[in-house]
């Protein structure tokens, strides 16, 4: 069986974005693919963060992967930081990474530069590599992903082809090792629709958890009058009708968009439908959708988050089934690279 892997950071709420960009791709593939989701917490102090919150939003992350439908007796859940070879790969691949591939790096110059230098910590420039750690450890085929990612993915899968290059093949069959390649070159899935859901208030800029407004997005976990709320002030046009793929429309577009993805209908279908209505209308629907999407998932995850002990289970029996790929690859790197066996 192929291999998936993707996970999202414990910072902030999940939002409409991550879910449509990535979660729910996960759990359409989870019954074809083996398939491990984890909790990035490692990549969530690359920025100045809050010690209190950290272990709450990773143990929230979790019960969302689940509530939206992730299936324990499928997939793999657990927290990056319990598995102890995603820190350690990380560094022998940091050997092997220019550092000009990483200063190239389109989240790293807007993350730093929004941050002011001051709160640049080294780990910011280093995060793709603990990245290409989490994927190339378990030898993935797939990873998705939203459209934001795919240059990190594709720094993945050079730096794959480059530790293959420099201590795969013979050289490393004369080490005593299989032969070939060390890594699988992983490749990135971003999907047709929805790899790019945008804000509220502005449809030229993506949906985001930094964004300072809460306004800007739907959070998964936001109570019905809230998303209400959101929906009936999110910015609109003066155009009569809706409709997709109109470039003077992103709004109009963004929201066709999400109603799409959310009510599980095409998008010729929810052209028709939507054509000739007026922006009041189609908002109500809209929140409705939304609404009767979100709350079973809200209903699950309440019961999850109160039950920290099958939480601890499930994310114990995760990291030990992803310890044990891990590790095996890990110790292929370390004989690869010539280090004293142990
Ligand atoms: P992050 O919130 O940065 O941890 O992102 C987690 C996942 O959600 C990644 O796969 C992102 O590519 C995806 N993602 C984040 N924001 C969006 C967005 N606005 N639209 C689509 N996917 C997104």
């Amino acid at each position: 069986r192929k291999r998936i892997v993707s996970g999202v950071q414990p910072t902030g709420a999940i939002h409409l974005g991550n879910y449509l960009g990535a979660i729910k791709t996960w759990i359409e593939l989870q019954n074809s693919y083996d398939t491990l989701f984890f909790i990035v917490d490692l990549h969530a102090i690359t920025l100045p963060y809050d010690t209190q919150q950290l272990s709450k939003a990773t143990r929230n992350t979790a019960a969302i992967y689940l509530a939206c439908g992730v299936d324990t007796s499928k997939a793999s859940v657990f927290v990056q930081s319990h598995v102890r070879a995603h820190v350690e790969l990380m560094w022998l691949l940091s050997s092997a990474t220019p550092i000009g591939w990483l200063n190239r790096m389109i989240q790293f110059k807007e993350k730093s530069r929004k941050a002011g230098d001051e709160n640049v910590g080294v780990a910011l420039l280093t995060y793709p590599v603990l990245m290409a750690s989490d994927i190339l450890l378990y030898q993935s085929d797939l990873v998705p992903v939203g459209e934001d990612q795919k240059q990190h993915l594709e720094l993945t899968r050079e730096l794959a082809e480059r530790v293959n290059y420099l201590y795969g093949g013979r050289k490393w069959k004369k080490l005593g090792g299989r032969g070939g390649a060390i890594f699988k070159v992983p490749e990135p899935l971003i999907p047709p629709a929805g790899a790019r859901v945008m804000s509220l208030t502005d449809g030229l800029s993506k949906m985001s958890k930094s964004a300072p407004s809460d306004q800007s997005r739907i959070n998964l976990l936001d109570p019905k009058d809230v998303i209400a709320n959101k929906i009936k002030r999110c910015k609109t046009d003066s155009f009569p009708g809706m409709e997709f793929d109109n470039p003077e429309r992103p709004e109009c577009n963004n929201l066709l968009l999400i109603y799409q993805l959310i009510s599980g209908k095409t998008k010729e279908e929810v052209a028709q439908e939507c054509q000739d209505m007026n922006w009041g209308t189609f908002k109500t629907l809209l929140t409705d959708a939304l609404v009767d999407h979100l709350h079973p998932i809200q209903v699950r995850h309440e019961e999850i988050i109160s039950d920290p002990a099958y939480l601890d289970g499930v994310l114990g029996e995760g990291a030990t089934k992803a310890a044990a790929i891990a590790d095996a690859t890990l110790s292929n790197v370390y004989q690869a690279m010539g280090f004293l066996y142990r």
